[in-house]
């Protein structure tokens, strides 16, 4: 990956993330609170979300995937949970990496209403909301980008990329390698 293609360096990715979780620990001010977050392309994020966000927290872990090996939606979702997903009567924010036609997030978020939840919310690193297909709204989101294609910090491209610090365009010619 060349350094050109940096959206958003490991130290502003940080740094956002931080006032994340310094609005979500405001908002819900020392009550109990249940992350839910989205497989894989989370992983990153709540792991440094979860360094900043207080006591009196719950983690469960859902995969969902619509997108395979290509980049643009396939327009269904399949949700896998990991062991018993316990959101009934809690308070529950979903966390995911990027919010993108917005149908994954919609089809967690009513998931997790038929479960029983108290309140959901949606929290997002990244939101371009130019494609969306479904009026969703994060609650909170990192930072709003363009209708491109980005790798890095969790988020991949057929696998690769996950381990990146940062958040870098892929271009075109580079999908191919
Ligand atoms: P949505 O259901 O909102 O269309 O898509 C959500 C999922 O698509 C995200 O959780 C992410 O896994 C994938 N996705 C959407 N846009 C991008 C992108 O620019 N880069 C990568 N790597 N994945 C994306
Ligand atoms: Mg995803």
């Amino acid at each position: 990956m060349k350094e050109g293609n940096v959206l958003f360096s490991e130290e502003r990715i940080k740094r956002r993330v931080r006032e994340l979780a310094v609005e979500i620990t405001r908002d819900y001010a020392g009550k109990p609170l249940t992350v839910v977050a989205v497989l894989k392309g989370s992983v990153r994020f709540l792991h440094d979300l979860l360094d900043c966000l207080g006591e009196h927290l719950t983690v469960e872990l859902i995969e969902a995937s619509s997108y395979g090996d290509r980049t643009n939606s396939s327009g269904s979702v399949l949700i896998r949970s990991y062991g018993q997903l316990r959101v009934s009567g809690r308070d529950v924010l979903v966390v995911d990496d990027i919010a993108d036609t917005g149908l994954t997030l919609q089809s967690v978020v009513s998931e997790i209403e038929t479960r029983g939840a108290r309140s959901v919310r949606t929290c997002v690193l990244l939101d371009k909301p130019s494609r969306r297909r479904v009026p969703l709204e994060p609650d909170y989101r990192g930072f709003t980008i363009g209708d491109v294609f980005v790798v890095g910090y969790g988020l991949d491209y057929a696998g690769r990329f996950r381990d990146l610090p940062y958040i870098a365009l892929l271009r075109p010619t580079e999908k191919a390698r």
